[in-house]
């Protein structure tokens, strides 16, 4: 049945369309905004309203989200003029659901705070698809007050919806999520590498794997790219990058050693000088194509 409760939503890229329709699906009433206008005009077509920047988006919503790339786009969303700080949404909530830096969104917490509208970080798992089938694996930092009344929002997109702690928090848990998406992903190239080498066929060496000890998400989900050579984003290599990037900082911040998450940085950071940052994160199979010269 149609939901009480209305949307300002920012940021309707891979993730964020997907997320702002299962949100009209559920009866929310969405206002939409993104920099790039068909991004909006397509979120239009399926039953939103148009929204010429973030506070319109937000000024009269229950709960402002935000699904943006990087930490710079949700700060000026949130801080820069005609933001959500300057000119709040009604419910005074602001949730964000991108992957940025945990030292960011606790000073943006303390800010907002500080005028009365809660912030919580909200960053989630699963991908396009999880995005696609509101199945999404949601992480949210902040009061727990807060938390209930985002709840039913996050009811539509997730299926696994968590309050992890305060503000930061969500944060943390998704880095540790993206350390290990990351290692995953080069230990599925390293086996395919090998397989290749030896000669066997890849697709039967996938579901072998599979069956066993050594399944995986990216096994499952990503290896079919990887075995096709097919590069197209799903999350691209610059985001992962960039998630290793706050993972790595985070580390030296709290004098904790990653050598795995070290090593596969490296090898992003390679993918991404051979001009690879806007292919999904399977082609780190390229890194390896590269290296054994295949
Ligand atoms: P994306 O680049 O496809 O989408 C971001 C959208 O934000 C774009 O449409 C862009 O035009 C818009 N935008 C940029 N600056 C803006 C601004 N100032 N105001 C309004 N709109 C602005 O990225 P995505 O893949 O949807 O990822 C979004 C976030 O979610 C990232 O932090 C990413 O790390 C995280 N994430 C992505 C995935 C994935 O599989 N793609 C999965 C989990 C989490």
């Amino acid at each position: 049945g149609r939901k009480q409760g209305s949307v300002g939503f920012i940021g309707l890229g891979t993730m964020g369309r997907e997320m702002a329709r299962n949100l009209l699906e559920a009866g929310f009433a969405v206002r939409a905004f993104d920099v790039v206008p068909t991004a909006i005009e397509a979120l239009v077509a399926l039953g939103a309203e148009a929204a010429s920047g973030p506070a319109d988006a937000a000024r009269d919503a229950d709960i402002a989200i935000t699904m943006l790339p990087d930490t710079p786009q949700v700060e000026e969303v949130v801080r820069g003029a005609g933001g959500l700080l300057a000119d709040p949404p009604r419910g005074r909530l602001v949730v964000d659901m991108s992957t940025i830096s945990p030292v960011a969104v606790q000073r943006m917490a303390a800010e907002l705070k500080g005028a009365g509208i809660d912030l919580l970080d909200a960053p989630v798992s699963g991908g396009p698809v999880g995005a696609k089938n509101a199945a999404l694996s949601i992480m949210a930092g902040g009061d727990a007050d807060a938390f209930a009344r985002a709840r039913p929002f996050f009811a539509a997109m997730g299926t696994t919806i968590n309050h992890v702690g305060g503000p930061g928090a969500g944060q943390a848990v998704k880095l540790c999520n993206q350390l290990i998406c990351g290692i995953n992903i080069q230990a599925v190239c390293e086996a395919l590498a090998l397989g290749r080498a030896f000669g066997v066929d890849l697709d039967q060496l996938r579901q072998v794997l599979l069956g066993g000890s050594a399944a995986s998400w990216m096994l499952d989900k990503l290896g079919p790219a990887m075995i096709a050579g097919d590069d197209a984003a799903g999350f691209r290599i610059d985001l992962m990058l960039k998630d290793l990037r706050l993972v790595q900082e985070q580390a030296l911040a709290l004098s904790v050693p990653l050598p795995a998450t070290a090593l596969v940085t490296s090898q992003y950071v390679e993918a991404r000088a051979h001009g690879e940052g806007a292919n999904g994160n399977q082609a780190l199979f390229r890194v390896y194509d590269r290296m054994a010269n295949q």
